[in-house]
């Protein structure tokens, strides 16, 4: 089984965001960028299968600027094979949407003969949570999105999901689409033997407009803006000032 694992970089959960000011998005300019927490599991989850044998290659993917080229050395210093990235320049990369990045996958594991596609339930900076489910509809391929187990059953994928209220078990045939959920497993730390390792590992390197893919955007951004700031709170005494507080504020 051959594995496409996405790995997006995004700004470092870490850093307090700050939006720009033409509203149009997020300062990213000398922000720590990072492997997306989630494809940092997704990448541990494709190692692990290749470690139980069930997988014979992991290939890890981004798609994003020069800089991409960082995180997909980190996936191959985890234990990934070889890399692919396909090179959207910084000014160009607001342009890139779910819509886009699943196009991408679709060709590249139909291309590659890829048995098994791999990526975060969501990207921490955007939010979307759309490109497994768009991938999976796109290649025609069975989804288990939410991963927090995933098992062999013969010639099935056996996968727990996270669903509200519970877990989910269900079978899926490969090929197939998996999102990892936090649960599912602790990404290793990169050893330095590895990621000495890692530096002589191939990166094919690409351009979306030789997969076809067109990255004109279909979602424009009208407005971001800064969560409402939260009023200071006080401290109170005890039960008894606390529910007067409340009463005074028309809470209770
Ligand atoms: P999203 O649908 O944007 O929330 O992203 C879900 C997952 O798709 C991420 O966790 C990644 O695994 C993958 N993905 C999204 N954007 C990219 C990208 N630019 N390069 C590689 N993988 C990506």
């Amino acid at each position: 089984m051959r594995i496409l694992v996405g790995v997006k970089r995004v700004i470092d959960y870490a850093v307090k965001v700050r939006v720009r000011p033409d509203k149009k998005g997020v300062v990213t300019d000398g922000v720590k960028h990072s492997m997306n927490p989630f494809d940092e599991i997704a990448v541990e989850e494709a190692i692990r299968l290749k470690e139980k044998k069930i997988a014979k290659e992991v290939v890890a993917l981004s798609i994003g600027p020069t800089q991409a080229q960082e995180t997909l050395r980190t996936a191959l210093a985890m234990g990934a094979d070889s890399a692919i990235h396909v090179e959207v320049p910084a000014g160009e990369l607001e342009r890139v949407q779910p819509l886009h990045v699943s196009r991408i996958i679709s060709k590249l594991a139909t291309e590659g003969k890829f048995d098994l596609v791999m990526v975060g339930k969501q990207a921490i900076d955007d939010d979307c949570n759309q490109t497994a489910q768009m991938t999976a509809a796109m290649l025609d391929w069975p989804q288990a999105t939410f991963a927090s187990k995933v098992e062999k059953d013969g010639d099935y994928l056996k996968v727990t999901r996270e669903i509200d209220g519970g877990l989910e078990t269900i079978k899926v045939g490969v090929p197939a689409v998996i999102s990892a959920d936090l649960r599912l497993n602790e990404p290793r730390y990169a050893t330095l033997p590895n990621i000495m390792k890692a530096k002589k590992k191939p990166i094919k390197k690409m351009k979306a407009s030789e997969l076809g893919v067109d990255l004109t955007p279909t979602i424009e951004v009208i407005s971001v803006e800064d969560p409402p700031v939260r009023a200071a709170g006080i401290k109170v005494d005890d039960v008894d000032t606390l529910i007067a507080k409340l009463k005074e504020a028309g809470r209770v």
